[in-house]
């Protein structure tokens, strides 16, 4: 018998897409709870607690609003959950995340035999992907010229594509679901809590998911937001749909919501954890605090900082995100990407490449909203580009963030 010595991880710096930097007050909460179990009075009141906080950070009255345990996919099962087999669905697809949640939609919208025709990658009939080319956003003109055509059941896209860094027209969306018919579905995982937007503005949209460790500042595996209209709830209550643990009707029930209605305390739907909800109650406490106005503000000011001292670096950047830059290094250093994230890594400076083709960098400042977390970023880049051979002109990249910061502050 092998048993191995403790499990030591160490610190890195989550400069990647996510999972950020999980706050320290939301590790504090995680690590401060008592062992109690899921039924206990506390944790029923944190996580009724938990799912009004919810609301007032997704900017929704909907009274299907709470977390699923797990990460965003997690989420986006449960959101995905009503799309039944032989359903209509337009999914737009301009990356590797939307490109999965056409995965999802097309395993859920297969019948028996399209399943069994092809199980790991099934061709429903009844399924549109309509392919936005990598780099690129989707637009309301594009959303509204596919819907127009083929006046789907549902239509599905991402807020923000991580894979490629482009934020999706949201109300060119929205708008175009509510004049075709169509249930807009919305993959939120990178944008709450990044961007400011209330739900309730987006009318065509009846169902959001996302995850609780990115702009939420959470621990993965703890709660994934979702939220689902009143119509969104009916639609499932006439069809059903296949799954226990990840059916939004039920899943809402632990944490109060039953019958459509917020009752005083949730009712057993599957154990959930003190640590868990402790954590997620704490992290949108802290949202609440900085206000999502605030912080998408501070992820406006520090991405633009970011964005020019890397632009001052030669790299080229094609994101419009503001939680996270991607680019393309300077032709010196092209084809050499993922030996330049490797490098990085291995120094514990955990920034990431694409996922699926074209190869480039990908930059991200989760809960690093601070002068001197971007410095740090800025400076353990450009010192690893010059350890690959590049030239880097140092006084270029320190006038672009005096540019943002000010002179005084760096000259400190
Ligand atoms: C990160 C991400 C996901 C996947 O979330 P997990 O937390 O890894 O399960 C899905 N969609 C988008 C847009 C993402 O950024």
């Amino acid at each position: 018998m092998t048993i191995f010595p403790p499990l030591v991880i160490p610190q890195t710096i989550a400069a990647g897409p996510g999972p950020g930097n999980t706050d320290a007050r939301v590790l504090a909460r995680f690590a401060g709870a008592g062992l109690a179990d899921h039924m206990h009075p506390d944790v029923l009141r944190g996580m009724i607690e938990c799912k009004q906080m919810l609301r007032e950070v997704m900017g929704t009255k909907n009274v299907h609003t709470f977390g699923v345990a797990g990460t965003g996919w997690s989420g986006l099962d449960v959101m995905f959950s009503a799309v039944m087999p032989g359903d209509k669905v337009v999914m737009f697809v301009n990356g590797t995340f939307s490109g999965i949640d056409g995965l999802t939609v097309r395993m859920k919208a297969a019948t028996a035999d399209e399943l069994a025709a092809n199980p790991m990658d099934p061709q429903p009939a009844s399924v549109i992907i309509i392919d936005v080319p990598h780099g690129q956003s989707v637009t309301g003109e594009i959303a509204e010229k596919a819907l127009a055509e083929h006046k789907p059941k549902w239509a599905a896209m991402a807020h923000s594509e991580t894979g490629s860094g482009r934020v999706n027209d949201i109300k060119g969306f929205s708008d175009a679901c509510e004049k075709h018919g169509a249930m807009g579905l919305v993959d939120a995982v990178s944008s709450l809590g990044v961007e400011d937007f209330s739900i309730d503005d987006y009318p065509g949209v009846h169902g959001w998911a996302s995850c609780p460790q990115k702009g939420i500042c959470c621990l993965p595996l703890t709660y994934a937001p979702v939220s689902f209209t009143d119509h969104y709830i009916d639609v499932l209550k006439s069809t059903g749909t296949r799954t226990f643990v990840h059916h939004p009707i039920m899943e809402a029930r632990h944490w109060g919501i039953i019958d459509g209605k917020d009752s005083e305390k949730g009712v057993y739907h599957r154990t959930h954890s003190a640590y868990a909800v402790a954590a997620f109650h704490e992290a949108l406490r802290i949202t609440l605090e900085q206000t999502v106005a605030q912080r998408a503000a501070d992820y406006r000011f520090h991405e633009a900082a970011l964005r020019d001292a890397l632009s001052a670096m030669g790299c080229e950047i094609t994101s419009n995100m503001t939680s996270l830059v991607v680019l393309n290094l300077p032709a010196e250093l092209a084809g050499r990407e993922m030996e330049l994230v490797q490098h990085c890594r291995a120094q514990n400076f955990g920034i990431w490449p694409t996922l699926s083709e074209p190869v480039q960098v990908r930059i991200g400042i989760l809960n690093l909203l601070t002068q001197s977390a971007i410095t740090d970023i800025v400076t353990r880049f450009a010192q690893a580009m010059r350890d690959l051979g590049a030239t880097v002109d140092q006084e270029a990249v320190e006038a672009a963030l005096d540019r943002h910061y000010g002179r005084a502050i760096a000259a400190e």
